[in-house]
């Protein structure tokens, strides 16, 4: 156990810990979280400190799960689906590993694989796909350690308004509010491979006809350097059984799980644009010569290119980030998303702001999470970067605003300014509220971001 200071991978927030412990197992992570709660410190879990946000940051006890990585328990459903039960700290990247040595995948996935799997939930992660929720979407049960060290165990079998199941509301997607996740169980299904294809088109083609777009997709993204008049969609679309046969045929490991397509599968914007060397330089030019920002976003785009292959779905997924930046992204109501993106360009090219990072379009269909930012509604994603060596404010502040004035929820893991009174309306809080006191009367785990957020 040692105190040593956390940061994020955005560098967004430091925090310096009292204390900081890696439990062994279940039992050690009970005595942990009541000897802190003895002592009057606070407690919370950190997965892989990929919030943008200070929802890991604590000054109490600081846990990492990277010891509970194990899978549990492995359910086959009649279906083909499974159920897989695995230790809260596992990595995506691990868990995606492990799935496909089964045959099997997560329904859907973000655009990385570093988070651990309690992390990526609790804040709502989420991938794109107008028919697919997000990463909560998939959870059906969870165990829970409480301030008091006891462990509870609860899922969506759990009664309609009943106290387990409120707590599995706010326990598969609540900032860690109501307790640290010790294991979650995910239902998944058969592996498959999806065709990636990517497609430079005019900008206000893809705008005009985003609705049909997303719809016309498995998933979809879309991205756009500022200033530029170009788009490029990536749509992965699930091949058809046949087609997978035919692939998988030629494609099959010794367990039967599906092969990787090794580096083929990368998309042309993940290898040549998003995680190459040459963004990080044009970064380090952007932030001392931000003047040379608009020719270096017409260059970037100009770069980007028609492209197709199939491969596992994870690998068409995941893409790898290893240029830093700060994000803030929030959810809308779909309808009204082209309007907010004309109004987000045309501040982009009347602000002069120099910003050399791409925007993001994404979306997902409506779920019924307590604190999903998809809760009730169909969803398209709006999010906005900027290296983390580049000023942000002036960017992130009028988004922000276009956002909200759209009727926008913020991600839980990303830059935003909201707070619990801007939340109530789109949010059952007091329920949240109600749950939370149940479990944790003295508000072990709170921290200032559930301060702000959830009240
Ligand atoms: C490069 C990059 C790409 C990203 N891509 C996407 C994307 O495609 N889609 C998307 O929606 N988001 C994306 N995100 C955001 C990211 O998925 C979330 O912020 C996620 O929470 C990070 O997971 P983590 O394991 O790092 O969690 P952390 O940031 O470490 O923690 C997040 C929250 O979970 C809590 N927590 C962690 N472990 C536990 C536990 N065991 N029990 C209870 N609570 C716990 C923490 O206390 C904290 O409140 C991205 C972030 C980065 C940096």
């Amino acid at each position: 156990m040692s105190a040593v200071t956390f940061t994020t991978w955005g560098r967004t927030y430091t925090a310096t810990p009292a204390r900081r412990a890696t439990p062994r197992d279940e039992p050690e992570l009970q005595a942990l979280v009541a000897a802190a709660a003895a002592d009057g410190l606070r407690v919370r879990a950190v997965g892989a400190g990929h919030s943008f946000t200070d929802a890991a940051v604590t000054d109490g006890l600081l846990l990492s799960l990277d010891r509970l990585q194990g899978l549990e328990e492995l359910r086959r459903l009649p279906d083909g689906n499974a159920l897989v039960t695995v230790g809260a700290g596992i990595r995506l990247a691990a868990l995606n590993r492990l799935l496909a040595g089964l045959g099997l995948a997560l329904r859907n996935l973000g655009d990385i694989d570093r988070q651990s799997i309690a992390g990526a939930i609790s804040t709502g992660t989420h991938g794109t796909g107008s028919r697919l929720g997000g990463l909560a979407t998939q959870v059906r049960g969870v165990r829970v350690v409480l301030p008091d060290g006891s462990v509870r165990a609860v899922s969506d079998d759990d009664a309609p308004g009943s106290a387990d199941r409120e707590l599995f509301e706010v326990a598969r997607l609540g900032l860690g509010s109501v307790g640290v996740l010790s294991a979650v169980t995910l239902e998944v299904v058969p592996a498959y491979l999806l065709r990636s294809t990517e497609r430079v088109r005019p900008w206000a083609e893809v705008v005009d006809g985003i609705d049909e777009l997303f719809d016309a997709h498995d998933r979809l993204d879309a991205y756009w350097f500022p200033g530029t008049d170009s788009m490029l969609t990536w749509s992965h679309d699930r091949l058809s059984a046949a087609e997978s046969e035919r692939h998988a045929a030629s494609r099959r490991g010794p367990a039967g799980a599906l092969r990787s397509a090794g580096s083929a599968a990368r998309t042309f914007l993940d290898s040549e644009v998003l995680a190459n060397g040459v963004l990080g330089a044009v970064m380090q030019v952007a932030a001392a010569a931000p003047r040379t920002v608009p020719r270096l976003n017409a260059v970037c785009a100009a770069a980007l290119g028609d492209r197709t292959h199939v491969a596992p779905s994870a690998e068409v997924m995941v893409t790898r980030r290893r240029v830093r930046f700060a994000e803030m992204e929030y959810a809308l109501p779909r309808a009204v998303l082209p309007d907010v993106l004309r109004e987000l360009d045309g501040w982009l090219r009347t602000s002069g702001e120099p910003v050399a990072f791409p925007v993001e379009v994404r979306c997902t269909a409506a779920d019924d999470v307590w604190l999903s930012t998809a809760r009730g509604r169909e969803s398209a994603y709006v999010a906005v970067h900027q290296f983390h060596r580049m000023p942000r404010q002036r960017y992130f502040d009028a988004a922000e605003k276009i956002f909200v004035a759209a009727g926008g929820r913020p991600h839980w893991g990303k830059l935003h300014t909201r707070t619990v009174a801007d939340l109530a309306e789109h949010y059952p809080l007091d329920d949240v509220a109600r749950v939370r006191a149940a479990v944790d009367p003295d508000g072990v785990l709170r921290n200032d971001y559930t301060d702000r957020v959830l009240g």
